[in-house]
């Protein structure tokens, strides 16, 4: 751990304070301690362009067996917390709402019997004149996940009519009784709402084995994965009954393959195909979106000729090595997600990566030298920058990131970086609602 922490007097006086846990679960915070952020194995203090208050739909959460780290101003070291006025104390971290990129991790000391933490973020979060602070940027204006628009007794009187007209088809069910009420899914909870973005999950099985899988993780993972997959493969007419009812009612509408609770939408590229077709004979609005790994150009191919509109490409880094170690592809190689890529263009397609933002990781030299790389090549028009959900000490030890010999350059500079260099890509969080089909 990083001793030295760097700029510490100088903004130490309006950075926000620790925030710690009791075993009641009562968060508060420590007077006397400011709050820090991780990047892997440097901890430090937060900058103040670096802060900004909590977002609505924002969610705190406790990390169990780890110890908080905070920052003392006048002795001007870093202070492993264990326990407060005789009370234990836990870490804090937060959950950081859509449309949020994260520029540090909360820190902590894991303790050794410390059971690893479920898949999601962990922002370093404080406490500031009666406010929580997150070390975060709003990297989109698009309000469909905002938490305000979300009202529970409306969801759920649309969500249950909409069983009751659609009672025959097996995905709208799946969408109503899974995605809605158990996962509380935002786009399939837009979908009862018939506004925005809705879901098309299609594929119970997938041609990768990620780390971080959230719709299935092996026995062995010590991992719970938080939504279940999908068990069937819907009809082109199940999906196009879905999507052509929400692509003329909704405003800004988009519909997406390719969610959390499936495997990969391009094990079913035929479905999709025959389903786009149909959707095309019977409606040019809207976007028609894939969520995919790209793992088969072939099939990207096929999709874009009946009428894809954009491709998002999931990927953790663009680097082969990294690429491989965290997705395992059975039956594809690294190569076929650059193809896949490539052929979407080809086609004039909307190309939108889904990059898995990770502190001290995806600000280091060498993948920032990959992506520009990739940029400058081939091209692509939308960086979704979505924080990256993994235990972070668990994912630096399964990456080996702790013996990397380069210095990241913090993602707030990455951010600007990327924004000054390459006007023409947009950075932004969501898939795109309003983009130029005719191109
Ligand atoms: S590509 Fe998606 S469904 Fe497949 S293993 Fe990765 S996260 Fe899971």
């Amino acid at each position: 751990m990083n001793k030295n922490v760097k700029g510490s007097n100088s903004n130490a006086f309006n950075t926000p304070l620790l925030l710690v846990c009791n075993k009641q679960g009562e968060i508060f915070e420590i007077p006397h301690l400011l709050m820090t952020g991780t990047s892997v194995s440097e901890v430090r203090l937060p900058t103040q362009d670096e802060l900004i208050p909590m977002p609505d739909g924002s969610e705190l959460f406790i990390l169990p067996g780890r110890r908080p780290i905070g920052f003392d101003p006048v002795k001007n070291e870093l202070v492993t917390l264990t326990e407060y006025q005789g009370e234990e104390v836990f870490a804090v971290a937060a959950f950081v709402a859509p449309a949020h990129m994260q520029f540090l991790h909360a820190s902590f000391l894991k303790l050794e019997a410390a059971v690893d933490l479920p898949i999601f973020c962990y922002t370093a979060v404080g406490w500031r004149k009666n406010k929580f602070y997150v070390t975060a940027i709003r990297v989109d204006e698009d309000e469909r996940q905002d938490a305000k628009h979300f009202n529970n007794q409306l969801i759920t009187k649309n969500a249950n009519s909409f069983l009751k007209k659609y009672s025959h088809n097996r995905l709208v069910v799946h969408l109503i009784e899974n995605c809605v009420k158990q996962y509380c899914c935002p786009a399939a909870r837009n979908y009862v709402m018939s506004r925005w973005e809705a879901p098309l999950p299609s594929s119970p099985g997938c041609n990768s084995r990620c780390v971080g899988c959230i719709s299935e993780q092996s026995k062995d993972s010590g991992i719970t994965s938080p939504q279940h997959r999908l068990t069937f493969i819907p009809t082109p007419d199940e999906i196009a009954e879905i999507a052509v009812s929400h692509l003329e009612n909704a405003p800004k509408s988009v519909v997406s393959f390719g969610q959390g609770c499936e495997g990969e939408p391009l094990m079913v590229a035929d479905v999709l195909e025959a389903a786009i077709i149909l959707i095309r004979n019977q409606t040019s609005k809207g976007i028609i979106n894939l969520n995919s790994n790209a793992s088969r150009p072939d099939k990207i191919e096929s999709l874009c000729r009946a009428g894809l509109d954009s491709l998002r490409i999931s990927i953790n880094s663009f680097q082969p090595h990294y690429y491989n170690q965290y997705y395992r592809p059975v039956g594809y190689q690294f190569n076929d997600v650059i193809e896949s890529l490539k052929m979407a263009r080809k086609y004039n397609k909307w190309v939108s990566l889904n990059y898995f933002i990770f502190p001290g990781f995806t600000d280091l030299p060498s993948e920032m030298n990959a992506l520009e790389n990739i940029i400058q090549t081939h091209g692509i028009n939308l960086i979704q920058a979505r924080n990256f959900n993994f235990d972070p000490q668990l994912f630096i030890t399964k990456m080996g990131l702790n013996s990397i010999d380069e210095k990241p350059i913090g993602l707030i500079n990455w951010y600007r970086h990327m924004r000054n260099k390459y006007p023409q890509v947009h950075i932004g969080y969501f898939n795109p609602h309003n983009i130029n089909k005719d191109v």
